[in-house]
């Protein structure tokens, strides 16, 4: 429950935050420190140099941009939870960072933490999957956007490069009704599984919680959805191509069937009259 020795240094800037961890290829950038530094604790991580942005003012904004919501990446899950252009333009994001932990872990926790670590039991990444969201990295080589679909390729593995920091999360504007279900034994529990649902202008997106590997879109849901489906016999495939896994907590299986619960219960929010609703089962 040590970690191991490591250095400090707080970053003033984003560019100062990218030129302190170009120098060094075992530095890691410090935001909540909520997933970080237990890893730090188990020794799963073990950074040489912390690059604190926890002060980068630049980095915690909610505003609107071309066509999207666009959230700085230090803004923390209380933030998403409370801000009112986060509630009226993206309420699915508002209702899921309510589900988030408990209030010590939303007052920390950030939104660009929570996607860089990579976790597929993490609420935010499933529920910016099914808002068809994208992150701006910055880095040494300039900026680029990644979508979700493709940000996410293995437990705690994304797609950022060392010396890549998120620095914008944009979510495209004119989502409608939504839904968020997950299912946890105490309410401050990570999801034994969950699902984020949105009606987008592509259709209604689906998304699942720690049903995989990766945060994973319900496909087989979405395509008998467009096919005029009814919504109970799209929620039934809900655990196509998944891979849950088995721990303490619940077997495969019953995260299969709670998949299937769920998705009825979100897409049910879904249809039900505007605004939004979203709720959670314990
Ligand atoms: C008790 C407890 C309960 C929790 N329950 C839940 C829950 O129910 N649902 C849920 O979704 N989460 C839960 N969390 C996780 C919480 O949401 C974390 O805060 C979040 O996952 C990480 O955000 P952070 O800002 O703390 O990141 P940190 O721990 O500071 O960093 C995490 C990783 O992201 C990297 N990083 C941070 N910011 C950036 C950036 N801008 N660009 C690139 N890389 C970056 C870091 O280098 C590190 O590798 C829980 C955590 C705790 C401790």
């Amino acid at each position: 429950m040590i970690p191991a020795e490591f250095g400090y240094r707080r970053a003033a800037s984003v560019a100062e935050a990218i030129g302190m961890l170009t120098q060094d290829e075992d530095a890691r950038l410090l935001a909540g420190g909520h997933s970080l530094i237990p890893l730090m604790k188990l020794r799963l991580a073990v950074p040489s140099l912390l690059v604190d942005i926890g002060k980068v003012a630049e980095l915690r904004y909610v505003s609107e941009g071309p066509g999207y919501l666009a959230i700085g990446a230090l803004t923390r899950h209380h933030t998403l939870a409370t801000n009112p252009l986060v509630r009226e333009q993206a309420g699915l994001l508002a209702a899921v960072a309510t589900e988030i932990g408990d209030p010590q872990v939303r007052h920390r926790g950030t939104i660009g933490g929570s996607l860089a670590h990579g976790d597929p039991a993490s609420d935010l990444p499933a529920a910016l999957l099914a808002l068809d969201a994208s992150y701006l990295v910055s880095s040494p080589a300039g900026n680029r956007v990644i979508s979700a679909g493709v940000f996410h390729l293995g437990f705690l593995q994304t797609a950022l490069q060392h010396g890549e920091v998120i620095t914008e999360i944009r979510v495209p504007s004119g989502t409608g009704s939504y839904g968020f279900r997950k299912f946890r034994a105490r309410s401050m529990d990570w999801a034994m599984a969950g699902v984020a649902a949105a009606r987008t202008p592509s259709g209604i997106r689906v998304a699942l919680v720690n049903m995989g590997a990766v945060p994973l879109r319900a496909a087989a849901v979405e395509a008998a959805l467009s096919a005029g489906r009814p919504a109970a016999e799209a929620a039934a495939l809900a655990a196509v191509d998944t891979a849950p896994p088995a721990d303490t907590s619940a077997s495969a299986g019953f995260r299969r069937h709670l998949a299937r619960v769920l998705t009825g219960q979100a897409l049910a929010d879904v249809d039900a009259a505007a605004p939004g609703r979203a709720g959670s089962v314990e």
